[in-house]
């Protein structure tokens, strides 16, 4: 049998006083099993003793064999650290934290730098440590990887080691892990901060009141504390629109765990949660980490209301885990379940702080207190608040297997009249696979639930450049606020390549069966005709949906409600696949002499392929036939003018190489490519509104794409935001063109 090193707690107990000392002072060692310790429990302390120096904690046989690092923790494989054994630690070790009073040993404070598993990866821990060699890999909170210690052959004196990390992902010669994060997993305070936790507990309440919270009363104190019916406010759901831009809101990971409130009262902790029967239930006993956690808060008093959650190995919540976690604390002992599968509080919301109740606080109000209470890294630590595009959110939580997000108001209080019951619940039926739900506290009492799954987000929709569906989703969703305008009330044309751009396509005329609630619909089509139940694309969500149907391009037709037999604007294209868009960008800007001579305003945008569009607003509409009759004549005066570059001639071979005039697109079931909209072509090129200092010869559409256009939206918001906003006088423009045509001829 190979030589085993067995821990013991006689050094341990020998230099301190049980009676004046406040960290354990452990019992007997339970024995060893036959195989070893092949897997356990770690924790790194940083104690600030008469030296400062990190202690790292390794479980081994029933007991924690301790090294004093005095030069703290490195990610650097080249650092070869100095680590001293000192006496093995009692078990119940891995869970202090404290300041140790004057004059006992190891007097000053000591904070949980780190916790995690340990695993030994060439034997078990006894022989490892007999052998002077130890290899492990940690899993903590901040250490990651491979890590080995190698004790010194002739050390001085004592029981010598080197530390240092293994060459692995996680090795870093940049990153200094010790500064970078320097406060305890557990109170979330640095070192220093730890013998001052009453000072700053008080500090946060008072802020709290500073910002408008009120005294708890005893009545409210008996609610929140020891509460009979549940104080946590459920999003509810009602079908509202959208609002078109994301300021005023945040957004959270729903990650898959269990809803509790947790209540700590001094050194009585409850987590509770409300099953269906609406009975409480206290079910602390099952997660004695989370429950240590919180009692390590500076603040003695606080509810919070949030969310258990396990996380696996990739950092993935897993509801399978939690499930486990429940079973494993049933069945083996606790600490064996919470090392083998622990389990964080994500605190959302605070409801109160020491004797101040938070909930009229407005939400960013509650959040900015939960962030100052809570660590960023740590077994309850505040949830980060989602911020930023709806895309990038989304791309987040697919990477992060988050299976969706609620979105809220920041200004909200936390309670909501009870008597707006009217709420909708909605659910698409598709295969979650990322799924939005966006739940907003819209307008005092009113919300939004709603929920998009963004499906096969990595299938590759334009192979050349190996841009994805999800690529497209999220295109969509962050240039929402520019392109919903121009889609509001106006029949879609929606075309789907369910396999990109390679694939077969089809149109999508009808919405198709089993789509959510929330989506509105409008009906097209002359009466006696047959009726198209089309798509009303206005808010977010929708279009998030359709993008999800794996439409890429977005036909408009020119007509709006409740007139859709009014042509709202008419289009010039200038066709170039014959010519040269230079020719192109010549016709459009006299074009745009011609109109603004006239009084008609008009914009231009890419088509997204080679050529340009010239879109004229016509105000509240005109019939389809004065629409058709302006483009018609003011192509016609274009052809006259430039007759060497221009041509309206249907027959293509008797064009030549001159840029097609096609005014055929204006037509009460004429369509054309919406601005923004993406175009079905290699490079995933965007139909682009752009300034008319842009309609230069050395524009390129190509430079115009699902990745540039977003970035240009951001800076530049959209050229063509007048577009729907402008009621000319067409009467008298049509007067005017009259004059011009007369005087050309
Ligand atoms: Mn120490």
């Amino acid at each position: 049998m190979k030589e085993r090193a067995r821990p013991k707690l006689g050094d341990y107990q020998r230099k301190r006083r049980p009676e004046a000392t406040n960290e354990p002072f452990g019992g007997e060692v339970p024995a060893s099993s036959s195989e070893g310790t092949l897997v356990g429990a770690f924790v790194v302390h940083l104690h600030d003793a008469t030296r400062r120096h990190y202690d790292l904690r390794l479980e081994v046989g029933g007991a924690l064999a301790s090294f004093a690092v005095p030069r703290g923790l490195s990610l650097d494989p080249d650092e070869k650290l100095l680590a001293v054994k000192t006496e093995d630690h009692p078990i119940e070790y891995l869970d202090f934290e404290d300041v140790i009073p004057a004059k006992q040993y190891g007097a000053g404070p000591m904070i949980a730098w780190d916790r995690g598993v340990v695993t030994y990866l060439e034997g078990p821990a006894e022989e490892e440590i007999a052998n002077g060699k130890i290899h492990v890999e940690l899993r903590g909170l901040k250490l990651r990887g491979r890590y080995a210690l190698v004790k010194l052959a002739k050390s001085a004196k004592g029981d010598d080691w080197l530390l240092f990390k293994k060459a692995d992902e996680h090795a870093s010669k940049e990153r200094n892990i010790a500064e970078e994060l320097p406060r305890s997993v557990l109170s979330g305070l640095t070192v220093e901060e730890l013998p001052h936790s009453e000072r700053i507990s008080e500090a946060l309440v008072e802020r709290a009141h500073a910002r408008g919270a009120t005294r708890l009363t005893t009545r409210t104190t008996r609610d929140l504390f020891a509460p009979e019916r549940s104080p946590l406010v459920t999003p509810r759901r009602k079908t509202v629109v959208l609002p078109r831009t994301a300021g005023g809101w945040l957004y959270d990971a729903d990650l898959d765990g269990v809803r509790i409130l947790a209540v700590r009262d001094g050194d009585v902790v409850s987590l509770r949660l409300w099953p269906a029967n609406g009975v409480a239930q206290s079910i602390e006993d099952f997660y004695p980490d989370v429950v240590r956690a919180l009692r390590a808060l500076p603040c003695k008093r606080v509810v919070i209301d949030g969310e258990l959650v396990a996380f696996d190995a990739s950092g993935h919540p897993s509801s399978k885990l939690l499930a486990q976690r429940v079973e494993r604390v049933a069945k083996l002992d606790t600490h064996r379940a919470t090392t083998l599968t622990p389990v964080m509080l994500i605190a959302k919301d605070v409801l109160a702080l020491g004797d101040a109740d938070v909930r009229p606080l407005p939400l960013d109000a509650r959040r900015a207190l939960l962030a100052e209470l809570l660590p960023a890294i740590g077994f309850v630590r505040a949830a980060p608040p989602l911020e930023g595009a709806l895309a990038t959110i989304l791309a987040l939580c697919a990477e992060l297997g988050v299976t969706s997000v609620v979105a809220k108001k920041k200004a909200s209080p936390y309670s909501v009249d009870p008597k707006n019951t009217a709420w909708v619940s909605v659910d698409s039926g598709a295969a979650p696979a990322s799924r939005v739900t966006i739940d907003h506290l819209a307008q005092g009492a009113a919300a939004v639930h709603r929920h998009v799954n963004v499906t096969n987000r990595a299938k590759v929709f334009w192979p050349d450049e190996g841009y994805t569906k999800g690529d497209l989703c999220d295109y969509y969703a962050s240039i929402a606020e520019v392109i919903l305008p121009h889609l509001a009330a106006r029949p879609v044309i929606l075309v789907r390549y369910p396999d990109g751009i390679a694939g077969k396509n089809f149109y999508q005329w009808n919405v198709p069966p089993g789509m959510p609630p929330w989506v509105r619909t409008l009906s097209v089509g002359a009466p006696g005709d047959e009726q198209k139940r089309g798509f009303l694309l206005e808010d977010a969500s929708t279009l998030l949906y359709i993008a999800n149907l794996a439409c890429i391009p977005l036909h408009i037709l020119a007509c709006r409600l409740p007139k859709l037999d009014q042509a709202d604007f008419f289009t010039v294209d200038f066709d170039v696949k014959q010519s040269s868009l230079a020719h192109a960008v010549t016709l459009a800007k006299r074009l745009h002499e011609h109109l603004d001579a006239i009084g008609l305003p008009s914009f231009a945008k890419t088509s997204g392929q080679s050529g340009l569009h010239v879109i004229v607003p016509l105000g509240e509409g005109q019939s389809f036939t004065t629409a058709r009759a302006l483009a018609d004549l003011l192509g016609k005066l274009l052809v006259e003018e430039f007759p060497e570059l221009a041509t309206m001639e249907r027959v293509v071979a008797r064009r030549g190489e001159r840029v097609y005039v096609d005014t055929g697109q204006t037509g009460q079931t004429r369509a054309i490519v919406a601005p923004y909209s993406v175009r079905a072509v290699a490079g995933a090129t965007v139909s682009t509104p752009l300034t008319w200092d842009e309609v230069e010869p050395s524009l390129d559409p190509r430079d115009y794409t699902i990745r540039t256009v977003p970035a240009r939206v951001a800076k530049l918001g959209d050229p063509m935001r007048t577009l729907l906003e402008i009621s000319p006088d067409v009467a008298r423009a049509v007067e005017r063109l009259g004059e011009r045509v007369g005087r050309s001829a």
